[in-house]
């Protein structure tokens, strides 16, 4: 830790735990303010949710994930392993108190509060990638046409208002509501069961994975040290600093720590004291060939379904399952992401899919992240983004390491407070 003259501690080293796209973006940014960083993952780099995600980084969409549709949607519906929102029957303690939670959040008062917090984060999210690609990370960012695409008439009402709302808040977003012919003239992969479609502009997405490599390419580059067989079973401080111990029974120790464990932060937050719930939101992704790959994502709100390009395919994603992060794919998922999106597409096979793959949403129970120190001084939380933690993790970890290493906290991270 060094002193500065005016007597601000300032640290010098900081362990991140977790390599996806919000522990190595602010691994990337406390190295800007010039603190020797190492980053530690139990399994590798994008290992979590950060590979097979959609890849989307849409600020003109990033809102809280409890909103009032879900409560009409009707909890009774998300039992059904075909509904795109699935809660196992069988649910224990822990997952009985998130849903309950999450259901009290999902008021169009909460939503609306919660995007008036969200916005200013969002505001920020892709300048902080270009600060990104100023500083070395070499993996593109894509500015595209983004359309949301829909069969019912009126179904894109919701959409409207939630960027109309976005807009009323300070964020620059605008859409344009378009016919179902527009739509197809504009992405030709789209059906003739497309009714209508929205155009969001100013939005841009990347292939995640590549992203994050690239990413952590670069933090090493810059002389991180990059530890991919370290699991973290537990935190703890000291008078000096603060320390992780592995499960080989190492001790990691530095001036200060951030958790950016995604759908495994819960378990490591307790042990500085916060009980706040992450639940892990399963999310399914698939890769197919397409006749006319679209030019940029492509969103089927009514299927729940995401499509982006990637690398001359195109990558289909949905589903919120709400299980434990470890457990393994199942395949029920995949098909009923297939059968969701096949009425809207066309040129496309979804029956011969690859890079068939599962990740784990880190969500909270009010739909905001988790940034800020912990009851702990010295470690940091940096997680919880739920749908949104591509978009919003260089905005993120460029706001934690100025706090961290200035000590100022940003009002804009003040409503993510591990301690709200
Ligand atoms: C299907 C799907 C589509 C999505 N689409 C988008 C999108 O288009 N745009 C967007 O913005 N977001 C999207 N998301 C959400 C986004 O993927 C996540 O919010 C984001 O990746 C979370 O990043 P993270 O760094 O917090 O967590 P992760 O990427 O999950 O990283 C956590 C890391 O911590 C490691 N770890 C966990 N526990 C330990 C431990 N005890 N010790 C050591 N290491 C540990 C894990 O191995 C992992 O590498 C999508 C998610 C899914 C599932």
């Amino acid at each position: 830790m060094a002193i500065t003259a005016s007597g601000q501690r300032v640290p010098e080293h900081v362990v991140i735990v977790g390599a996806g796209m919000v522990g190595l973006a602010t691994a990337f940014f406390l190295q800007e303010r010039g603190v020797q960083v190492t980053v530690l993952d139990k399994e590798g780099v994008a290992a979590g949710a950060s590979w097979g995600n959609a890849g989307w980084l849409t600020p003109g969409l990033a809102a809280p994930l409890p909103e009032p549709a879900v409560l009409a949607y009707g909890i009774r519906a998300v039992v059904s392993p075909a509904s795109p929102v699935y809660v196992p029957p069988a649910a224990d303690v822990a997952l009985a108190r998130f849903v309950t939670g999450f259901l009290r959040h999902s008021t169009a008062g909460a939503w609306e509060r919660g995007l008036a917090k969200l916005v200013p984060l969002n505001n920020i999210a892709l300048e902080s990638f270009d600060a990104l690609h100023a500083g070395g990370v070499n993996a593109e960012t894509r500015e595209a046409p983004f359309v949301a695409a829909f069969s019912m008439p009126g179904a894109e009402e919701l959409l409207v208002h939630e960027v109309e709302t976005m807009s009323r808040l300070g964020l620059d977003v605008e859409c344009e509501v378009v016919s179902g012919e527009e739509a197809r003239r504009r992405e030709p992969m789209l059906s003739e069961h497309v009714h209508t479609g929205v155009l969001l502009n100013r939005q841009r997405y990347i292939d995640p994975g590549a992203y994050v490599h690239s990413l952590a390419d670069a933090v090493v580059a810059r002389g991180a040290t990059l530890d991919t067989s370290a699991e973290v079973v537990d935190v703890r401080e000291t008078d000096s600093r603060a320390e992780v111990l592995t499960a080989d029974g190492r001790i990691i120790g530095a001036d200060a720590l951030v958790l950016a464990t995604g759908a495994w932060l819960g378990r490591l937050l307790r042990r500085v004291g916060s009980r706040k719930i992450v639940q892990a939101g399963r999310g399914y992704s698939f890769t197919v060939d397409a006749e006319a790959v679209p030019d940029g994502p492509v969103y089927l709100p009514e299927a729940r379904v995401a499509i982006t390009p990637i690398q001359g395919a195109v990558r289909i994603a949905g589903m919120m399952e709400f299980r434990r992060p470890d457990a393994p794919l199942d395949p029920r998922r995949v098909d009923a992401i297939a059968a969701a999106a096949k009425p809207f597409v066309r040129g496309v096979d979804v029956e011969a899919r690859r890079d068939e793959w599962v990740g784990s949403r880190p969500v909270t129970i009010d739909g905001l992240p988790l940034i800020g120190v912990t009851k702990a001084p010295r470690v940091y939380a940096a997680g919880g983004h739920g749908m949104w933690g591509v978009t919003l993790g260089p905005a993120t970890g460029r706001l934690l390491a100025e706090q961290i290493v200035t000590g100022r906290h940003s009002p804009v991270l003040q409503p993510f407070s591990p301690l709200r």
